[in-house]
């Protein structure tokens, strides 16, 4: 009888090096918002095939890797790649199999986890490879010999492997030399490597210009909604009106401040992610928000949006009364609007019409408000 499988996946994401500009170790540096080692390991702990993933950090890089994926297990590395791994080993149990990948990879499908498990039904080692198709020719100046390519391969990760085979190569491996990856190093065991179709999404990121090129594979989801509001004009309230306290004499009545431009906003910024209404979240029956300062019911759907790394491009307002004239007030509710959403000003449109004295606007009753908001969210790499 055959041993079940038990596959542990491993993310080598030990290196110290920091993204140009940035603060944070490369794999830990954001890509459309998400950290860099979140699009792979999302790939591992997705797969059903894959009982657990361990992510291999640096000394002092374990609060990084916890608030970038939560609570995956993270064992520290060592000084170099070679020993990173070797620590890793230790640390996967009763694993039958792992599949040994690089953090700076980030965009791993699905397809090669499974080209590569299904190469281990009869290999002890596998890895993904591309073909070589440009031209290559020797020579720094001048153009030297060119180097015949149909035998020629690009290495990727993840690397697959019986965990006894790789435990014995790095058993034997020379302390004192590196090996680039692990497949060199059963290699030398005698151990066959089998290749399997590696893929173009799986790219090393490491230059300034690779996270452009990996930020522009996330394809983004335009969604746009609207929001659309009304409240009741009183004498003795205060009127609230996009964020901004303006003196008339009536105000808006309702639960809260009533502000009916922040209530369209906010069902707009709602409805693009299909969150339900202000209702859902603020609903009216519940006395803590009476009164309340409609900036955080706007505040909310924006971080919302946020938790799914949406960016907002563009709100748009337009209120409808005959009085107060809200042109001496725009400029203020549109700077307050873009403070509350972390927007510029030149995302922010605020506009103010009458009904020609039509209607339950036009009589002074009430104030209405409609908005549209466009935002983008981002989805699965291309
Ligand atoms: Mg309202």
């Amino acid at each position: 009888m055959t041993q079940a499988k038990r596959i542990v996946a491993i993310i080598v994401a030990a290196g110290t090096g920091v993204r140009a500009g940035g603060s944070v170790p490369k794999q830990f540096a954001l890509i459309a918002g998400r950290p860099m080692i979140a699009y792979s390991h999302e790939a591992f702990a997705t797969h059903p095939a894959i009982a657990e993933t361990i992510v291999v950090v640096a000394e002092g890089q374990q609060a990084l890797a916890i608030a970038a994926l939560g609570d995956a297990p993270t064992v520290v590395g060592g000084a170099t790649r070679r020993e990173s791994v070797s620590i890793s080993l230790a640390a996967v149990g009763d694993a039958t199999h792992v599949l040994i990948h690089d953090a700076a990879r980030p965009f791993l499908s699905h397809a090669v986890i499974d080209s590569l498990i299904a190469a281990l039904k009869t290999r002890d080692a596998a890895i993904p490879v591309l073909p070589v198709t440009d031209t290559l020719a020797r020579g720094d100046v001048l153009l030297g010999d060119i180097v015949p390519r149909a035998d020629l391969n690009r290495v990727q990760t993840p690397q697959a492997f019986a965990v006894e085979a790789l435990r014995a190569a790095h058993a034997v491996w020379p302390a004192d030399e590196e090996a680039t990856d692990d497949a060199q190093m059963v290699r030398r065991l005698g151990v066959g490597v089998a290749l399997v179709q590696g893929s173009a999404m799986l790219e090393k990121v490491t230059h300034p210009k690779d996270f452009a090129a990996a930020e522009a594979r996330v394809a983004y989801e335009t969604r746009t909604a609207m929001g659309f509001d009304v409240h009741r004009l009183e004498t003795g309230e205060e009127l609230w009106l996009g964020g901004v306290l303006i003196p008339h004499d009536k105000g808006l009545s309702g639960h809260s401040d009533a502000d009916v431009a922040l209530h369209a906003l906010t069902d707009a910024l709602l409805g693009t992610i299909a969150a339900g209404d202000i209702g859902t979240h603020f609903p009216p029956s519940d006395p803590q928000w009476k009164g309340a300062d409609s900036a955080q019911f706007l505040q909310h759907a924006a971080k919302l949006i946020a938790d799914k790394r949406g960016r907002i491009d563009f709100v748009d307002l337009t209120i409808m009364c005959e009085a107060p004239k809200i042109g001496p007030h725009r400029a203020a509710m549109t700077s307050r609007i873009a403070d509350l959403l972390g927007l510029t000003l030149d995302r922010v449109s605020v506009k103010a019409t009458t009904t020609e004295r039509l209607g339950f606007t036009g009589r002074g009753e009430g104030i209405a408000a409609q908005a549209v908001a466009t935002i983008r969210l981002p989805g699965s790499p291309l």
